[in-house]
């Protein structure tokens, strides 16, 4: 089970060894002006204020509306890790403050944290009992938690409560013995963090599973058994150690990584849930087949969001968020799938009025494509990823707008 001290059991000074903080500092007041500074943006406020909707440059080829999606950017839980690790350095300002791994997936945010001294390490031999280490809003395995517990340094755990309740959810599974099926990418912090809970558990199991592609592989081994050997090779590295298919798949429960497109996970438990059903009959699966959604609600409205653009008549959509952010990812796959969309990871993203940088649904790397900007009056939809501050996306905002005022609006 996963432990957590709060704030209110402590003394102002009196850190126990390997104590987790879970809970405010107390330094709202005092961390404001910086949160302000490094994440606010005037031209999305004024975006909201207008209701979403704002044309700039009006009565001529190059006005330009902005539709900004009714759910973007930072969410509960990026908000509360943000300003839980501002309220460390603050707390702390002369101790050496570690991250575990990038706190959230949005660079202009560690950035801003490695700025103020805060180093992200996964090497745990340099850190001293001395030190404050913070957990990251997605959070760390067990095996990093208790070496940092044994280490007696203070950790200021920002992980994410859905986070948490995918957690309680495959302990939950781990302990009846049943297997749990994370909808996920095995690589991905979350994910390692999950699956490393199942293993607290003597019967702890687990198979991370990243599309449908996967699914029907493990669903035809549910359905008639397969070559094992081969089986282990392809999720070598997505089952837990001395995982056997013949005996793990006949109990699962499915789970989440929170950030997962949402569409696809109910898809996912329903394909496997029909394979039990297949091969072993009703009464059986209803007695050991579970599914529970975790994708988090903050994930579910910014997905759902951007779908309520499809009633709109755009002319592209702009995702803003970090390349490694998962929930960025998904959200440029809904647009693209009916519209023209560019992921980008900031405002350097818009190269030119004629170039833009960005990275295709689906690929790791960003290409370059010409002829983004189209002529004429334009419609622009917007939307950021839950990582991604909105001073990010105000700047590619202005950008836009830039390029539009300098735009031959005779074309
Ligand atoms: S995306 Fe969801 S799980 Fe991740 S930090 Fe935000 S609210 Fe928490």
């Amino acid at each position: 089970m996963y432990f957590a001290m709060t704030s209110s059991h402590l003394q102002p000074d009196a850190f126990e060894p390997g104590q987790i903080v879970r809970k405010s500092f107390g330094l709202k007041k005092e961390i404001q002006n910086d949160l302000v500074r490094d994440y606010h943006s005037d031209i999305i406020e004024k975006i909201i204020a207008a209701g979403n909707v704002y044309t700039a440059q009006d009565g001529s080829d190059r006005t330009v509306t902005f539709h900004l999606a009714s759910s973007f950017g930072f969410c509960y839980g990026v908000d509360r890790a943000v300003e839980m690790a501002y309220e460390t350095k603050q707390r702390f300002p002369d101790k050496k403050i570690y991250l575990t791994a990038e706190i959230i997936h949005n660079p202009r945010v560690n950035h801003n944290l490695q700025e103020m001294g805060v180093q992200i390490t996964t090497e745990f031999s340099k850190v001293q009992k001395e030190d404050v280490v913070i957990l990251p809003a997605f959070g760390a395995t067990s095996s990093q938690i208790e070496e940092l517990r044994q280490k007696g340094c203070v950790m200021v755990d920002t992980i994410c409560g859905s986070v948490l309740n995918v957690w309680k959810r495959v302990e939950q599974y781990a302990e009846e013995g049943i297997t749990s099926v994370i909808h996920g990418k095995y690589y991905h912090e979350e994910t390692q963090a999950t699956s490393s809970r199942v293993l607290g558990y003597p019967k702890g199991k687990y198979l991370v599973v990243l599309n449908m592609e996967e699914v029907s592989v493990v669903c035809d081994y549910i359905r008639k058994g397969g070559n094992k050997a081969e089986f282990l090779k392809q999720f070598e590295k997505q089952v837990s150690p001395g995982f056997d298919p013949d005996t793990d798949l006949k109990r699962m429960g499915v789970a989440n990584q929170t950030t997962m497109l949402m569409s696809e996970s109910l898809a996912i438990a329903a394909e496997l849930q029909k394979a039990v059903l297949d091969r072993y009959g009703d009464v059986y699966t209803q007695e050991n087949f579970r599914n529970f959604d975790t994708i988090c609600s903050a994930t579910e409205d910014r997905q759902n969001a951007i779908l309520e653009f499809k009633n709109k008549k755009l002319d592209l959509i702009l995702v803003v968020g970090g390349y490694n952010s998962s929930n960025t990812n998904n959200l440029a796959k809904i647009a693209l799938s009916f519209t023209k969309s560019y992921h980008i990871e900031d405002a350097r993203g818009l190269v030119s009025i004629q170039e833009i940088r960005h990275k295709p649904v689906g690929k790791f790397d960003t290409i370059v494509t010409s002829d983004w900007l189209p002529k004429g009056p334009l419609q622009i939809g917007l939307t950021s990823g839950a990582s991604t501050p909105n001073q990010v996306l105000g700047e590619v905002v202005e950008r836009v707008m830039s390029f539009r005022s300098r735009q031959d609006s005779r074309a």
